[in-house]
């Protein structure tokens, strides 16, 4: 993964560059616009559980960072559209992005935009407000380590067309699974499961999105909807 993000960097254009070192900045004098962010800022919350136990709504991407340091971010789909306009094709493109800490919490965020850089900046802040808690433990009756190597149950979960079922797997068994869907669960750090799936292989997000649908159903909660919820209830 971190040989890919270098990779990147290398093939990035000069503007590309210019446009990532503005983003970057603007986000280091970060000025937060939530009551949760300014919690955040001034260190009166600290921990992701305090935020969630603050109940207040997760709406900046920034909260995410400075909550969960070890993010790991991956682009799993990009692409470049066209749309054909009566001037000629105008090109867009399509970025979507994976995150996780690797031990509990995971998100998905697709975005688009005139620019390469931009397109995926903006998927990964979405997928930032996404998160799902994922709860892992050792659900399969041949395992009793009691680590939490697997799932505590079995969950199922589904996106459009996409069913999916993740199964808990004694230890050793390792990621049965497509590569769409191991890697999700290499992100919050399930080493063990088994899976079956229905559906068309071609709509690759569909199964990044299933897979996250079905790790929700550990906690029953998607963490940062949960607490948007919260607040406009
Ligand atoms: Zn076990």
């Amino acid at each position: 993964m971190v040989r890919k993000k270098e990779k990147k960097r290398e093939t990035m254009t000069e503007k590309e560059r210019l446009m990532k070192e503005k983003i970057e900045r603007r986000e280091a004098d970060w000025i937060p616009k939530t009551e949760l962010g300014r919690k955040v800022r001034n260190g009166e919350i600290n921990s992701i559980q305090e935020a969630i136990d603050s109940k207040l709504p997760l709406l900046e991407p920034r909260i995410t960072d400075l909550l969960l340091p070890d993010l790991q971010e991956k682009v799993i789909e990009f692409k470049k559209t066209a749309k054909v306009r009566r001037a000629g094709r105008q090109f867009s493109f399509r970025g979507s992005v994976l995150i996780g800490d690797g031990k509990e919490f995971v998100g998905m965020g697709t975005a688009k935009d005139k620019e390469k850089w931009p397109a995926i900046k903006k998927a990964t802040n979405k997928a930032k407000l996404s998160l799902v808690r994922v709860r892992k433990g050792c659900g399969s009756w041949e395992c009793t380590c009691g680590m939490p190597h697997s799932i505590p149950f079995q969950v199922k979960g589904k996106c459009a067309s996409v069913r999916i079922t993740l199964k808990p797997a004694p230890k050793g068994v390792g990621l049965v699974a497509g590569d769409n869907i191991k890697q999700v669960l290499e992100f919050v750090g399930i080493k063990d499961v088994w899976s079956e799936t229905r559906g068309s292989t071609a709509t690759k997000l569909n199964f990044v999105r299933a897979t996250i649908d079905a790790l929700s159903k550990t906690t029953g909660m998607k963490a940062s909807e949960e607490m948007m919820k919260k607040a406009r209830a």
